[in-house]
């Protein structure tokens, strides 16, 4: 995530602003101190509204936080990886190392935000009839962050994704039909059905009169739209790789060349292969990776003096995963890690060498097949 900045760190957990956010918290603060506040509590003078509306607004942004880092921590009490969490235009994005093997998880990582957004709004309200008798501006902050904690809550919940209420939805119908594929695409129809819902709601209010409101609901809707659009593609993407094994896509016996051999043979043999990168042996034991990259960067004069094993990355540096590994972890790391291939090897027997374009490549033919699903099911039903 670029364009964003670490402000903190919580349990680890790093959070980070999105340049966005800074518009938006513009935006809510002149609203609040021109809008919201001035009309609701019309005894507040003018430079007292706008303090409540610019620390209104930072604790605005602390309830987002708090949401997000209920999701992170249930996340990571069920063993998925918590990176960061990034505080966007809309809300936040926790970013999870890999997405719940199990519809139980799935669930109650999505329940935990908007829960969380309703318990902070019971304590505000709490807190304003607590202060009702001592300060009005004090009175009038905890009454906004119980009505933005609630909203906030409740628009989450609603049931269409990338919201956690369609996360429940989809971790639901996974639940019942155990088909993650479908439960998907039937949760991101939802998504698409909330959206244009909000829409029509926007234009209602539009005609009705109200100007802001209408056009803020009709560009969440837009917004949602969007979102649910990425958002399917990148589910199609994902379910078509899971449970994929990265043995599964390993294609006839492993590339290789001895470490003695000449850069020139090495070159040969990549042509012969048809690889940008090949393995290298030493005494049947594997050494290292030697690619195209490392070739160009030898004189043509020294091809026939150079050794393969000279100008290889040692295996030390590479990823090794055994075949019966998850695609989707091995990817993740190569993510984290940059790297170009992974090594696939059961014990001591080296199967093979997958690079990022083999991975790509499956990822497309799966992707166009899972995309062509929904209609096999519709001939299927007819
Ligand atoms: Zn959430």
């Amino acid at each position: 995530m670029r364009a964003s900045l670490r402000i903190a760190r919580v349990w680890g957990i790093e959070i980070r602003v999105h340049a966005s956010w800074l518009l938006i918290f513009a935006l809510v603060t002149w609203s609040l101190g021109a809008g919201y506040f001035p009309e609701s509590y019309p005894l507040l003078d003018r430079p007292t509204t706008w303090i409540l509306a610019v620390v209104s607004a930072l604790l605005l942004f602390a309830s987002v936080v708090v949401h997000e880092l209920s999701h992170s921590l249930v996340a990571r009490a069920h063993g998925l990886e918590v990176h960061s969490i990034t505080m966007f235009v809309f809300g936040g994005i926790s970013e999870l190392k890999g997405e719940p093997t199990r519809a139980s998880t799935e669930f109650l990582v999505a329940i935990a935000g908007p829960i969380a957004s309703f318990v902070v709004s019971g304590v505000a309200y709490a807190a304003s009839l607590l202060t009702s008798q001592v300060s009005l501006p004090l009175t009038a902050m905890a009454e906004y962050l119980a009505l933005i904690n609630a909203i906030l809550g409740a628009f989450n919940l609603l049931p269409g994704f990338p919201l956690d209420g369609g996360r429940v939805l989809r971790s639901v119908l996974w639940g019942i039909t155990r088909d993650l594929a479908r439960a998907t695409r039937i949760a991101a129809s939802a998504g698409k059905g909330v959206a244009y819902g909000l829409i029509a709601l926007g234009m209602l209010q539009l005609f009705a009169g109200n100007v802001a409101g209408g056009l803020w609901i009709a560009f969440i809707g837009w917004f949602l739209i969007q979102a649910t659009e990425q958002t399917t593609h990148a589910m199609d993407v994902q379910s078509a790789f899971v449970g994929v094994k990265v043995g599964e896509l390993l294609k006839g016996s492993p590339r290789v060349v001895e470490g003695d051999a000449a850069v020139a043979d090495l070159a040969a043999a990549m042509l012969q292969y048809g690889e940008r990168a090949v393995l290298v042996m030493q005494a049947s034991q594997l050494v290292g990776i030697a690619d195209l990259k490392q070739v160009r960067r030898v004189a043509r004069e020294l091809w026939g003096s150079t050794p393969a094993r000279a100008i290889m990355h040692p295996l030390e540096q590479e990823i090794v995963s055994p075949s019966e590994r998850l695609l989707t972890d091995v990817l993740t790391e190569m993510g984290s890690r940059h790297a170009d291939y992974v090594v696939v090897m059961d014990e001591e027997q080296v199967l093979g060498l997958l690079t990022l374009l083999d991975i790509a490549r499956f990822m497309e033919l799966r992707t166009a097949l899972a995309e062509a699903r929904p209609q096999a099911e519709r001939q299927r039903a007819a």
